[in-house]
């Protein structure tokens, strides 16, 4: 513990954040002016931009576009460390973390914990080998290759049936994510890929966007889940509203009773919290989040906070989405609460300042809240843009994204079409 006791100065407290996302990084950089030592862990070795992770699924951006190592971010900050290691569990009584098998042990005297969250499957893990979910750059990268190879195969395909077939995805979940995949798909198809095939038309590609609930973006106002629709329909979208799946196999969904069949099969229906939280021993929600004090710290063990899509925040009484801007909110409020702590001084509440949801349909088309504004179309587009950029530029140039982006954007023409693999005859086991 840290601090000065009887004339007597004490070791500087340890700080242990784990995860190096939006809530982990925020909460790191708090700590950049405090006499504190801050340890980083994540088991990967860099920050992700997970807004932009479908951009990168539907080869519209590079991997890199969208990723910075979280060595090289908090690379000036002198007392802080990262470890790249994998956290299997935090013990609150002997105040460690174990990483790495039981390989890594590391103390400290506070802790951010700050995991995240993954996709779930509603009880049916089995389903994720046929339909992938998108939350991680490796995740991306999969469904790219899908994609891609889905429009190569199609080529050479002797059947129309197993060419169709090929050239179907089926997005399951009408969330921000389901929604700007679904988007995205047609637009490649029209405008990106056309032209580069001889014997199959990428045009007639078929999106087909599964939705359990009556409207898609759920969590937005019913004029803009209607105009999201719209704008999808008119990419040449299939919409099914009000359709539960109730099971997935390799190139099979079925769903309202219907059976369709599809290459590709992408999952972007549900959420579940970082494991990690279990290890707590305190309280958690159905999906799996620490449900926290109003300061975000855990029942109990005042040291220990959680903080963005891991935590189930209030603020004011209401909950707090598990959104890119809750976390970079809760983030620093922790640290600050930690270096509060460390002063001897009371903890405050946090409060979410909800800056609006935005998400995009394709190119040039979006949905945006920004309080009681409601705005869709081609402005909701190009604020999303903006915004976007601005945050991106917080780790990276902002004059090398708007190039790169701008070239992408506006010229059609794909640097990130690469795929990985060898086009063997035993990768159909995987999916396509
Ligand atoms: C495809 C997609 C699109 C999205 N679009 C939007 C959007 O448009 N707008 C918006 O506001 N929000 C969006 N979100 C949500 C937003 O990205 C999250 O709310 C935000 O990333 C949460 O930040 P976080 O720090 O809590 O978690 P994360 O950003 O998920 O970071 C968690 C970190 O913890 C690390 N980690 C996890 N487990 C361990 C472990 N056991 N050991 C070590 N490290 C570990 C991970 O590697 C990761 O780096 C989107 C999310 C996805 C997946």
């Amino acid at each position: 513990m840290g601090g000065v006791e009887n004339g007597v100065t004490l070791e500087r407290p340890r700080v242990l954040i784990v995860g190096g996302g939006f809530g982990g990084l925020y909460a790191a950089r708090a700590f950049r002016h405090s006499a504190a030592r801050v340890t980083v862990v994540d088991r990967e070795n860099h920050h992700l931009f997970q807004p932009l992770l479908y951009q990168a699924a539907t080869a519209t951006l590079a991997p890199t576009d969208i990723t910075a190592p979280i060595r090289w971010l908090l690379r000036r900050q002198e007392n802080t460390e990262v470890l790249m290691a994998e956290v299997e569990r935090i013990d609150v009584a002997r105040r460690v973390a174990v990483a790495d098998g039981g390989a890594l042990t590391i103390p400290y005297d506070y802790l951010i914990l700050a995991a995240g969250a993954r996709h779930s499957y509603f009880g049916h893990p089995d389903w994720e080998t046929a339909a992938p979910g998108l939350k991680s750059i490796e995740d991306a990268i999969r469904i790219r290759q899908r994609v891609l190879l889905a429009f190569e195969r199609a080529e050479k395909a002797a059947r129309d049936d197993e060419r169709r077939r090929l050239l179907t995805f089926i997005i399951v979940g009408g969330g921000p994510t389901g929604v700007e995949m679904a988007g995205m798909l047609p637009t490649i198809a029209r405008d990106t890929l056309s032209g580069d095939f001889r014997r199959i038309d990428t045009r007639r590609a078929r999106v087909v966007l599964v939705e359990g609930g009556p409207r898609l973006l759920a969590a937005y106002p019913d004029d803009l889940s209607e105009a999201a629709r719209r704008s999808l329909e008119a990419l040449g979208v299939e919409v099914r509203l009000d359709t539960r799946v109730t099971h997935v196999a390799r190139g099979v969904v079925e769903a309202g009773g219907e059976r369709l069949e599809a290459a590709t099969i992408i999952w972007a229906a549900g959420n579940e919290a970082s494991p990690l939280g279990a290890s707590l021993g305190v309280p958690l929600d159905r999906v799996g989040r620490v449900i926290v004090n109003a300061d975000l710290s855990i029942p109990g063990h005042p040291e220990v906070f959680v903080v963005g899509d891991q935590a189930a925040m209030t603020s004011r009484g209401k909950p707090v989405p598990g959104v890119a801007p809750a976390a970079i909110q809760s983030g620093p409020v922790a640290a600050a609460n930690v270096k509060r702590l460390i002063a001897g001084k009371p903890t405050r509440p946090f409060r979410y300042l909800d800056k609006g949801d935005l998400a995009t349909i394709g190119r040039y088309k979006a949905v945006a809240r920004f309080g009681r504004l409601h705005v869709s179309g081609a402005l909701a587009w190009w604020l999303w843009l903006f915004i976007h950029i601005m945050y991106l530029a917080g780790f990276r140039n902002r004059a090398s994204v708007l190039v790169e982006w701008g070239y992408a954007f506006f010229t059609y023409q794909r640097g990130s079409r690469l795929i990985a693999t060898r086009d063997r005859p035993g990768a159909a086991a995987h999916g396509v």
